[in-house]
């Protein structure tokens, strides 16, 4: 059991996946002290995948994306804030400011604030319009995909694709505007993501890539979103799909770091004593790709879950005077797209060079990507059989011609 005198309150900022997995760590380690979570939403503790697929079409209620049973979060003896966001931060009173006007005094932090969608300069507020990140938001886009709607995804990142296909699913008339050349371009690369979307046209989605968004027209309800050239593409709903920034707005007249997040070392400290971050908001060096990038923010599942339990852990360990652990760790995330289900492991760059090591890029398929000769980064569709055994590979030195060797071997 971890030491906790002098380590009476610990405060978390954020209701969702990392605020979570650290409450739950907190008390495993045995932590008997007041815990208090700061929420900016009403509802706590859900998971955000199903919002973009079996949520939104239909096939879950917003009662199957609890994260627990209600039991299970009452055992935990939390004092929730819902509704109440955190505005700023005084690390030397070790005080949170809340929208409230109140304060918050804690002995140890985490900050877990996830992230914000971002949304166009001139976005409209108008009927019709939508982002996704939270439930409401998923219950207000489902309402309105109706069959024969004409929906209109600005964004061909994983949410805006996963959309489109729940859309499409469902019997709406779908086209994405993406203004690179490609489908996930950013995550994947031009060729795989080319590949990955492909799945889409098969589907009837039209993907028009290369096209600037000029604005979203519209009076009470949106009409149409207009195109760099003038060209109006007709909508009953659009979904501005443009990716998602940190959420350390409230941060920023505090003394953290902040840099595409917050600042952490690799044991998820903020460079101040007894305060971590974990989760969507984090940016830490990962020591298993410090060859790849000096430091990263990972937006997935698997990393929010971890890293809430890590740093609860160091938080504890520290204060009981041991050596906290660093997280260094393989990226994971999957999404799921009409009949694809794509993972994908690791990290790649823009210079990375991609192999297919088995099947077809039109249907299912498996590739790996290898910067500066190592390999970083493994792509399946619909092939998990092939993708995570190869988690090992990348958490070892594995060269391109050894993981080439081992996929020849795996598929022989
Ligand atoms: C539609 C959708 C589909 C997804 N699908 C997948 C998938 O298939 N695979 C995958 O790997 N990942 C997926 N993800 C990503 C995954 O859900 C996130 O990585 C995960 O939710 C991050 O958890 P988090 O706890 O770090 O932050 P978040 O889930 O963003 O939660 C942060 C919480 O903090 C609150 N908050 C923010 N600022 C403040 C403040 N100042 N004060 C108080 N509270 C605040 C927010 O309201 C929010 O409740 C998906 C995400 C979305 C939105």
């Amino acid at each position: 059991m971890a030491h906790t005198v002098g380590m009476n309150h610990v405060a978390i900022v954020g209701a969702s996946l990392a605020g979570l997995r650290a409450s739950e760590t907190l008390r495993a380690e045995g932590f008997n002290g007041d815990i208090t979570v700061i929420t900016a939403e009403e509802q706590t503790f859900y998971d955000r995948p199903p919002l973009s697929k079996k949520l939104l079409a239909g096939e879950w209620e917003p009662d199957r994306v609890a994260s627990r049973k209600a039991d299970n979060i009452d055992a935990l003896q939390l004092t929730m804030r819902t509704g109440v966001a955190a505005t700023g931060l005084d690390t030397v009173s070790r005080t949170l400011q809340l929208s409230d006007a109140t304060t918050v005094s804690f002995d140890g932090l985490i900050i877990a604030t996830g992230g914000v969608v971002r949304t166009l300069p001139n976005q409209p507020n108008m009927k019709g319009v939508h982002t996704l990140r939270t439930l409401s938001d998923a219950m207000a886009l489902r309402e309105q995909l109706v069959p024969g709607a004409r929906l209109v995804v600005i964004g061909a990142g994983f949410i805006g694709l996963e959309v489109a296909a729940t859309a499409r699913t469902r019997g709406a008339d779908v086209t994405v505007l993406e203004g690179l050349a490609s489908p996930l371009v950013r995550a994947l690369g031009a060729q795989m993501g080319a590949a990955v979307a492909s799945v889409h046209e098969r589907n009837g989605v039209i993907v028009r890539c290369g096209v600037q968004v000029q604005r979203i027209v519209g009076d009470i309800s949106v009409t149409g979103v207009e195109l760099g050239d003038g060209e109006i593409v007709a909508a009953d709903v659009v979904l501005v799909g443009i990716g998602v920034a940190p959420a350390t707005q409230w941060l920023e007249s505090s003394s953290l770091v902040l840099r595409d997040g917050v600042v952490c070392d690799d044991t998820l400290n903020v460079g101040v004593p007894a305060i971590y971050a974990a989760g969507d908001v984090a940016r830490w060096p990962n020591a298993l790709f410090a060859d790849v990038e000096p430091d990263m923010r990972v937006e997935h599942w698997t990393n929010a879950a971890e890293q809430g339990a890590v740093a609860a852990k160091n938080l504890l360990m520290v204060h009981a005077g041991e050596q906290p652990t660093p997280y260094a760790a393989v990226p994971f995330f999957w999404s799921d797209q009409f009949d694809s289900r794509v993972a994908f492991l690791g990290r790649a760059r823009a210079d990375s060079v991609v192999d297919v090591v088995a099947g077809d890029l039109d249907s299912r398929f498996c590739a790996i990507y290898s910067t500066n000769d190592r390999l970083t980064a493994v792509l399946g569709v619909s092939m998990p059989k092939l993708v995570m055994p190869a988690r090992v590979l990348l958490q070892q030195s594995t060269s391109r011609a050894e993981a080439l060797a081992h996929f020849r071997a795996a598929l022989a």
